[in-house]
């Protein structure tokens, strides 16, 4: 049976963040997630997911559909397949047909989802973003995220509200499960109005600090504000 996925939207731009930030890319956007982050920026990938209507809420698309959006030349090297949660869909068969056309595959996880090995030998790089307590939810079981050990490339993303509060909260978590620092790139909240003022805030107390994180803004942040699809 042809593999059919729920599509929150397509469109091509520059990736945004981490370690591929600044290369073309499309994206693929799934639909439906399995948290509820506050400062979530992508809410209409799953606020009404348990009445979702089709046409409405999400597009349902077949691998092959979603592979004729494509261009047939790949120009843009990059294919980004985000939320939501696109591990709660089964991506191998698409991450596969993407490899095969010549495509470099990032997928950006909260990293609940442990890939199978055949997963993570295609795909190239893993943008997995853990959520601290600013997300809202104190409950959520991490695990001890070793996959990572055996993923080609990857960086893990924490978004900080407060750098007083956060900071603490990443060493913790990156420390106790022997993570490397040099995989870990914080980003200040995409909501708060003055982006500019707190990506400097941040960037200054991890200064000040002799925090062994990098900081990054989300391009797309600054470029294009809260837009949607770009
Ligand atoms: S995991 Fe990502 S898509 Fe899901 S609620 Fe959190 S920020 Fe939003």
């Amino acid at each position: 049976m042809e593999m059919t996925y729920q599509i929150s939207e397509l469109f091509t731009s520059v990736q945004g963040e981490g370690e591929v930030m600044g290369i073309p890319s499309h994206f693929i956007r799934l639909y439906r997630c399995d948290l509820t982050c506050a400062w979530c920026d992508s809410k209409y990938t799953w606020v009404r997911q348990d009445q979702a209507v089709e046409g409405k809420d999400y597009t349902s698309m077949s691998m092959d559909e979603i592979l004729a959006w494509l261009p047939k030349e790949t120009r843009v090297p990059l294919v980004t397949l985000t939320g939501g949660e696109p591990m709660l869909q089964s991506l191998l068969p698409l991450v596969a047909a993407l490899d095969t056309r010549g495509y470099q595959v990032v997928v950006e996880t909260n990293g609940l989802h442990t890939p199978e090995q055949a997963l993570l030998d295609l795909v190239r790089h893993w943008a997995v973003s853990p959520k601290l307590k600013n997300a809202g939810m104190t409950d959520v079981a991490w695990g001890p995220l070793d996959w990572l050990g055996k993923a080609q490339n990857y960086y893990l993303k924490f978004v900080i509200c407060n750098p007083v509060l956060d900071l603490p909260e990443v060493q913790e978590f990156v420390e106790s499960r022997g993570l490397p620092n040099s995989k870990v790139i914080l980003q200040p909240d995409g909501f708060t109005p003055d982006y500019e003022a707190a990506l400097r805030r941040l960037t200054e107390f991890v200064r000040d600090r002799g925090s062994p994180y990098r900081v990054l803004p989300q391009l797309h942040r600054l470029l294009w504000g809260l837009r949607r699809g770009v």
